[in-house]
């Protein structure tokens, strides 16, 4: 793995002023497939989340009856 950016192609660069993101100079920016992958990822943790409200909300509203 890439010590320079953790295997993440982002490295921090702080000036003076503030701290940057920058695309990795050792192994380049984040290649496409890897955004999909993380955005898919992403997408069926919110799947997962919205899943587990609508069921607590379901249950909330059984214990009521
Ligand atoms: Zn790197």
């Amino acid at each position: 793995m890439c010590e320079l950016c953790n295997g993440k192609h982002v490295v921090r660069s702080i000036t003076s002023f503030s701290i940057e993101f920058q695309p990795c100079p050792k192994c380049g920016p984040l290649p496409e497939e890897k955004w999909i992958e993380d955005l898919t990822r992403l997408r069926e943790k919110i799947a997962v989340a919205k899943e587990r409200v609508r069921r607590r909300k379901h249950e909330s509203v059984s214990n009521y009856q």
